[in-house]
């Protein structure tokens, strides 16, 4: 049985019916990359693989020289794709060597800090902060701003100065040294709501799976030190012996009575921090551009998404595009020092008007601006200290969520993860043992040579 206390399935990543565009929109663009081996082959198992777009080329869209950005900057699309000639990991070398806003120094500068850091080992313990690791390793600020800090705070929805060195370090390492297309981007073309309330919602139930939406948990009945079940908002009361608690961490001890055993370890939880992440929603009288996707370089705005392209959509007269800013403390109502959403907006705007200048010709039709404050946990150094594994020391009861321990972040790959571990877990406990995740990914050899990986 699957209790959810909202009105479908999906979570986080989910979409809503916005009233003026009178449209579908996901609350956030959510794509995965090639290295989210679990989310990829879950999405393969409940039938939506289909549902996604693989990027096999970005584009990052920075200045078209190194140096300084005036008002009379140009922009350039720097194409960014593997070279099929080349072993991995130096199949990304001539796409790193092409981008135009870094020169020979920066770039030498880059391949020196990316060597070093797959070489480093973390101490996770007593680990530095991305900012502090790349200033020690000689970093300049103009290569932190227009490579780290691009990288990172989007697959990390984080700022440098609080990410941890292991992090970092996985994302790179993972993304884009282990193996040959890790790094490819897998983008839905289905919005949110279908791809996982209703096509899961479908496979769930022809298998079995009794589905109760509306249901909010109130507490989780725990008796002598065994989970005796569950009891619902409405008051109604569910035996069970067996419980996998998958809500948001700043939900799980409110569910639990006020004693249990473990409750001091796993009270740690309440220490992790959330990250904000923003989308802005454009929708315009005609195509800006007609990429499908692209990566900002030193811009408010991060990620552009050309909605109407991605869904293979007609376009009824109106462009959509989604700009994703994520980390983006600055942009909650108490970072925001007194600059309105439209301001925002507005300022998104005269950015992609710098890059596309068509733009100044296009009348917006319609726009939204949507922050998630509690979108993922922060990576902070320490922070895998405070992460529990699935199996608690109630019998019977089992933790899920991207936040429990599975050594990713914030991400549907981690959220995947976290529930293979607690059903293996659960089915240990049953006498019934498996293996349910898939065994690490093999590292090219070159790899393995060059970074001791
Ligand atoms: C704006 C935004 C952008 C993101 N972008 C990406 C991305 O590009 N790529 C990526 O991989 N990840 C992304 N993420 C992160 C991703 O959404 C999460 O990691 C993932 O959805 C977590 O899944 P989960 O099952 O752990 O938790 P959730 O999705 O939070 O699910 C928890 C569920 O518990 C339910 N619940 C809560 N309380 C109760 C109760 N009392 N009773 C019953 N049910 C309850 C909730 O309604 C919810 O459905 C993004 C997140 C946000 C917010």
């Amino acid at each position: 049985m699957l209790l959810e206390s909202r009105p479908r399935l999906g979570g986080r990543a989910s979409s809503f019916e916005d009233q003026q565009s009178q449209s579908l929109i996901d609350n956030c663009q959510h794509v995965s990359m090639g290295c989210c081996h679990e989310f990829n082959r879950f999405c393969e198992t409940v039938g939506i693989a289909d549902s996604f777009e693989r990027a096999e080329q970005l584009y990052f869209i920075g200045p078209h020289q190194s140096g300084p950005v005036s008002t009379d900057t140009r922009f350039q699309v720097n194409r960014f794709a593997s070279s099929p000639a080349l072993p991995t990991p130096l199949h990304l070398f001539p796409a790193f060597a092409r981008l135009s806003y870094l020169n020979f120094r920066e770039k030498r500068e880059l391949a020196q800090g990316l060597k070093q850091l797959a070489r480093t080992r973390v101490n996770p313990e007593n680990e530095p902060t991305m900012a502090d690791w790349l200033q020690a390793h000689g970093q300049s600020q103009t290569v932190i701003d227009r490579f780290w800090n691009v990288v990172l705070v989007s697959a990390l929805s984080e700022s440098l100065d609080r990410i941890s060195l292991s992090h970092a370090r996985k994302v790179f390492v993972d993304g884009f040294l282990r193996a040959r297309d890790s790094w490819q981007v897998l983008i839905p073309t289905t919005p949110l709501e279908q791809l996982y309330g209703t096509t899961i919602s479908d496979w769930l139930t022809a298998r079995g799976t009794e589905i109760r939406l509306k249901t909010g948990i109130k507490q989780i009945h725990i008796t002598e030190g065994k989970v005796t079940g569950v009891e619902l908002r409405d008051g109604t009361h569910i035996d069970a012996d067996r419980v996998v608690l998958a809500v948001p961490h700043q939900r799980v001890l409110d569910l639990l009575p006020a004693e249990f055993p473990g409750r001091t370890e796993l009270s740690r939880i309440e220490q992790l921090e959330a990250a904000p992440i923003t989308s802005v929603h454009l929708w315009f009288d005609r195509e800006i551009t007609p990429l499908p996707h692209a990566v900002f370089v030193d811009c408010l705005s991060q990620w552009m998404f050309n909605r109407t392209q991605l869904m293979q959509q007609e376009h009824d007269g109106r462009w959509y595009y989604q700009i994703v800013i994520s980390a983006s403390h600055q942009l909650t109502a108490a970072g925001r020092q007194g600059r309105s959403q439209e301001e925002i907006i507005q300022e998104v705007i005269a950015e992609l008007t710098r890059i596309w200048p068509v733009t100044a010709e296009a009348q917006l039709l319609h726009s939204r601006m949507l922050t998630e404050h509690h979108a993922v946990f922060s990576v902070q150094p320490g922070v895998e200290q405070l992460r529990p594994a699935q199996r608690t020391q109630v019998a019977g009861l089992y933790l899920a969520g991207d936040w429990t321990s599975t050594g990713w972040p914030a991400t549907m790959e981690g959220a995947v993860r976290s529930g293979l571990l607690a059903a293996e877990e659960l089915l240990h406990d049953l006498g019934k043992p498996e293996s349910l995740l898939l065994p690490p990914e093999n590292t090219a050899f070159l790899s393995k040579m060059l970074f001791r990986l």
